[in-house]
């Protein structure tokens, strides 16, 4: 089951498909996983074809693209590389922000570089203590005269160990909850700033780093936003986060449908295909079904956020639907692809690992639970 895409969205997804399959074979995925390397070249490509600031409208060199072009640039994104996908999502989290809160001078600086990719900038929001419970964020941000002197620890940070600079949030000393919070633009070459790569089960091309911050000296112009205006800085683009992950969840659990079904038609046990066992097709269905309803939930909010409605609590509906399908997809494609499948030379056991971080990051399954139960009035 799928939504009728119109002209406009088939062209699209034409495009995106046609180019994940010019610049990234699963076999090249394969290989920045199992090295642990950055997608250099795929990242170049993508910034050059506009998809690392889509968003972005033309006035600052973007492609105006709306929030159903985004949930479609991402399905086909998840479908080619879940975790190259996810810093696509760090990076439009970042591009959205400077777009509607920064200062004339910032954006006149940086959108032009977001929407063609040369500037890869990392979102520290969450710290040891602070995950989701983000306002228990303890970083600190002193104003001495012209500058901020900012310490603590971002835990977490996509991407940060290979950024040009950390979004980082943090807050006035003597504040808390919700208040004080700011966002200031550290740029990586800062002394008082290290990046340090964690070692993590899935996710492992693009990778995710602990942010120390030192007595880190940030020029006041770095901030993003005004004054008491960093709590909805930071919350600016969680539907959007969340519409983006739920598309990547419903596009990697498509490929991973039409291949495993494609590896049961070809595996012959008893004498058959194991596709022709009944308890194997029944799975593969109810599979079929949760993949066809999350991509509903997701569309539904594609579109609710292209014309304006309010779709917070939709976005929590769609995450969670998508990003435990995918998890339950991933789990049945190692199961039914057996012994091969548990051996690093099958593309199924990334995505069990990736299928992983989904359900955790923008926002445990839990949580989008209580966001939902609380939308029940409960
Ligand atoms: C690979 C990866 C990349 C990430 N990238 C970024 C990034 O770029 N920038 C950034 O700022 N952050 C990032 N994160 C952090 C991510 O957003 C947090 O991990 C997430 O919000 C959960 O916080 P936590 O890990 O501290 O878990 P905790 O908040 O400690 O929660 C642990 C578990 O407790 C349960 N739980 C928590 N709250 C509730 C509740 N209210 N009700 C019921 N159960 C609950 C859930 O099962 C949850 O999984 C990333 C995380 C990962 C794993």
């Amino acid at each position: 089951m799928r939504l009728m895409e119109d002209t406009r969205e088939s062209a699209l997804r034409e495009e995106f498909r046609a180019f994940f399959a010019e610049h990234c074979a699963p076999e090249y995925a394969d290989e920045c996983d199992a090295r642990g390397r950055f997608p250099e070249e795929l990242y170049r490509a993508a910034g050059q074809a506009g998809l690392l600031g889509a968003c972005l409208p033309a006035e600052h060199g973007g492609r105006g693209e709306d929030a159903t072009a985004l949930a479609i640039l991402f399905s086909e994104a998840g479908r080619a590389f879940p975790d190259f996908a996810n810093l696509i999502v760090r990076q439009h989290l970042c591009a959205t922000v400077l777009e509607r809160f920064g200062s004339p001078e910032q954006r006149a600086e940086l959108l032009p570089r977001f929407a063609r990719g040369g500037i890869h900038m990392a979102f520290g929001a969450s710290e040891r203590g602070a995950g989701s419970d983000v306002t228990a964020l303890a970083t600190t941000a002193r104003r001495d005269g012209g500058e901020y002197v900012v310490d603590g620890e971002k835990l977490y940070a996509t991407g940060a160990h290979v950024a040009d600079a950390v979004l980082v949030f943090a807050r006035e000393p003597g504040t808390s909850g919700r208040e004080g919070i700011c966002a200031l633009v550290v740029w990586s070459g800062n002394p008082g700033m290290r990046a340090e790569r964690l070692d993590t089960l899935g996710v492992r091309a693009t990778g995710t780093a602990m942010v120390t911050l030192t007595a880190a000296r940030v020029p006041a112009d770095a901030r993003v936003g005004g004054d008491g205006e960093g709590w909805r800085v930071l919350r600016s683009g969680l539907d959007m986060e969340r519409l983006a992950t739920a598309a990547i969840a419903t596009g990697a659990s498509r490929f991973l449908l039409d291949r495993t079904i494609g590896y049961l038609n070809e595996r012959r046990q008893f004498g058959r295909p194991l596709s022709g066992l009944q308890a194997v097709r029944h799975r593969l269905a109810d599979l079929a079904m949760r993949t066809d309803a999350a991509e509903l939930a997701t569309m539904a909010v594609a579109h609710g956020l292209a014309t304006g409605a309010p779709v917070h609590l939709d976005a929590s509906v769609a995450k969670l639907a998508a990003t435990e399908t995918y998890m339950a997809v991933a789990h049945q494609a190692v199961q039914l692809e057996g012994g091969h499948g548990y051996t690093k030379d099958s593309v199924v056991q990334r995505h069990y690992r990736d299928a992983k971080m989904y359900e955790i990051g923008g926002g445990a399954s839990d949580v989008q639970r209580d966001i939902i139960a609380r939308g029940l009035g409960l």
